[in-house]
């Protein structure tokens, strides 16, 4: 045997030391969608419509204000753990009257590193191993990783998806079965996410079905997780309701925001929680032991895009310039014949490709072969045409991806001359499609 140091030089040592048993659930290894379909992977010109992220800066006077911050001291040192006085005091100013109270900036409001991180410490603090979470499917993806890492377990309910019929149809269309929910309810269940606006359906959850949610809530004791990010994308005159604002639901919820989405940076990193003192306190220590603090000159910066925001009457703009996004697919998907889900929130529009025509042996890479059609199919449909998509089983458990594989999700969170070449391009998707008689 040759040893050097004791060493076997002719062992395997690629993997001499095991991994925590928590990454081997909720698919935490695999390679999952946003590094599939990252642009990286796909042809420089391709038009991104997959990951959903902005191709525009946030507005100028908000990085300006990131500017001043850097030029300060104090901005450039660490924070305080619930985040910087200024910014808690501009989410209180501009989210109190939407949840119309008097926010606590010291006990109700936690500033965390992006919604992501907010979320995932809330997870940390309230989970108990075992516990059930229950999730509407189809679900933004880090949710499933983040619940088993801290020891949940994740219990799926159906919205249920239009008829496949349908040319066209609305995201309310996606249903929740109040009894398959109730049946879904056992003694280990502790807590319901409800995601609206929703990614990727792109629904706006209404009053009745959150009251439906919110009476389950109260006779079995459960805490909501509301993921709120998208609540500034909300389209038709539809009404955003927060879920922590009907009667008694505010001491058993937890409302998460993004300034990413709200101001076109999902880098910075930059989210918040909202909710009663009791809920807050546990999520700030769990935040506390993984970041510390979240980054501090962004938190100025945001603070000043929230302070400023009325000003440059910045929220009804941006919502409109949305609405005029999401209208060029619409019109693009409708006058194709496609069959698509009309979103009334988010910045998603889901189309149905199971009549996707995918030639024999068309080369896929490894990362998409053995997963469902839908992952062909974006696949096929960039590397064709040249627009992105994300496919959308990766939002829903192995055993219904079948249910999710006949998805494709575009993002319109692009300026509105992206959206039109991707129009043109997405012409060619007509002879990507079988022809029906
Ligand atoms: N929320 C964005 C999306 O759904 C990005 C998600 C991510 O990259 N983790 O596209």
């Amino acid at each position: 045997m040759s040893t050097v140091n004791g060493v076997n030089k002719h062992k395997d040592r690629s993997a001499l030391i095991p991994f925590s048993s928590r990454l081997k659930d909720g698919r935490a290894l695999a390679q999952d969608v946003w590094s599939i379909f990252n642009a990286l992977n796909l042809p420089p010109d391709c038009l991104n419509l997959g990951q959903g992220y902005m191709n525009f800066a946030p507005p100028k006077w908000v990085t300006e204000s990131a500017e001043e911050a850097l030029h300060t001291i104090a901005a450039n040192h660490y924070s305080h753990p619930r985040g910087r006085l200024r910014l808690r005091q501009a989410i209180k100013d501009h989210y109190g009257p939407q949840f119309n109270r008097d926010l606590d900036i010291e006990k109700e409001i936690l500033v965390t590193s992006g919604a992501n991180e907010g979320m995932y410490s809330a997870w940390l603090a309230f989970l108990e191993l075992g516990d059930e979470v229950i999730l509407f499917e189809p679900f933004f993806d880090q949710y499933l990783a983040s619940i088993t890492f801290n020891g949940g377990k994740p219990v799926y309910v159906p919205l249920h998806p239009p008829s496949h019929d349908k040319q066209f149809s609305t995201s309310n269309e996606w249903t929740i079965d109040f009894d398959e929910l109730r049946a879904a309810i056992t003694p280990r269940t502790k807590m319901i996410i409800v995601n609206t606006p929703h990614n990727p359906v792109g629904k706006v959850f209404t009053r009745e079905e959150l009251e439906g949610i919110a009476a389950l809530a109260e006779e079995f004791n459960l805490l909501i997780m509301s993921d709120e990010v998208y609540d500034c994308m909300v389209y038709d005159n539809k009404e955003h309701v927060r879920i922590a604002t009907l009667p008694g639901m505010w001491d058993r919820t937890i409302t998460v925001g993004s300034a990413g989405k709200s101001f076109s940076a999902t880098g910075w990193r930059v989210g918040w929680l909202i909710g009663p003192q009791s809920l807050i306190t546990p999520s700030l220590a769990a935040s506390t032991r993984i970041v510390f603090c979240s980054n501090s000159p962004l938190q100025e910066a945001v603070a000043g895009g929230l302070e400023k925001a009325k000003n440059y009457n910045f929220f009804e703009t941006q919502l409109k310039e949305y609405q005029d996004r999401r209208d060029v697919l619409i019109d693009t998907f409708k006058k194709l014949g496609i069959k698509y889900t009309h979103p009334e929130g988010s910045y998603f529009i889901l189309i149905d490709i199971s009549d996707i025509d995918i030639p024999d042996g068309y080369p896929f890479p490894e990362s998409v072969l053995g997963r469902g059609l839908d992952f062909k199919a974006c696949w096929f449909i960039a590397m064709e045409i040249g627009v992105s998509s994300i496919p959308v089983s990766e939002f829903y458990c192995e055993e219904h991806t079948h249910i999710g594989e006949v998805f494709a999700r575009f993002a319109f969170c692009k300026d509105i001359d992206t959206l039109k070449a991707a129009s043109e391009r997405l012409q060619g998707l007509k002879k990507l499609f079988k022809k029906r008689e």
